[in-house]
């Protein structure tokens, strides 16, 4: 089953293709899809260099996730390339003040699998 990427002609359910879709980079790279924080600080984030990388593990979660629509890890992980414990970690982060303080709301599906959503 295939998936429109909402950035460019490509299939959003090949694991990984927010990782090589340049249209996505793009649109991180535009105002209008930046988060609304600098740069990450504190426990998570050490060295300048782990702040980049995670920063834009942060945003290719966000970008999936800002659909509103409800999305397990491991979709997370397969649409953003990243591994499913890190998409885990960025969306607690995303709960953060310091990262805008959202709302990930979570069910639970079957068998200790649990869905999330962006509500705001
Ligand atoms: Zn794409």
């Amino acid at each position: 089953m295939t998936e429109p990427c909402p950035y460019c002609d490509g299939d959003m359910s090949v694991p990984g293709h927010l990782l090589e879709c340049k249209a996505f980079r793009d649109a991180v790279e535009a105002s209008e899809a930046r988060l609304p924080w600098e740069r990450f600080d504190g426990e998570t984030f050490s060295a300048a260099r782990d702040g980049a990388r995670l920063y834009a593990q942060l945003q290719r979660v966000w970008l999936v996730m800002r659909d509103a629509g409800w999305h397990t890890l491991r979709e997370l992980a397969g649409k953003t390339g990243d591994p499913e414990g890190s998409v885990s970690a960025r969306l607690r982060d995303l709960r953060k003040q310091k990262f805008g303080a959202h709302d990930i709301e979570r069910r639970y599906v079957e068998r200790g699998l649990w869905e999330y959503r962006l509500s705001r």
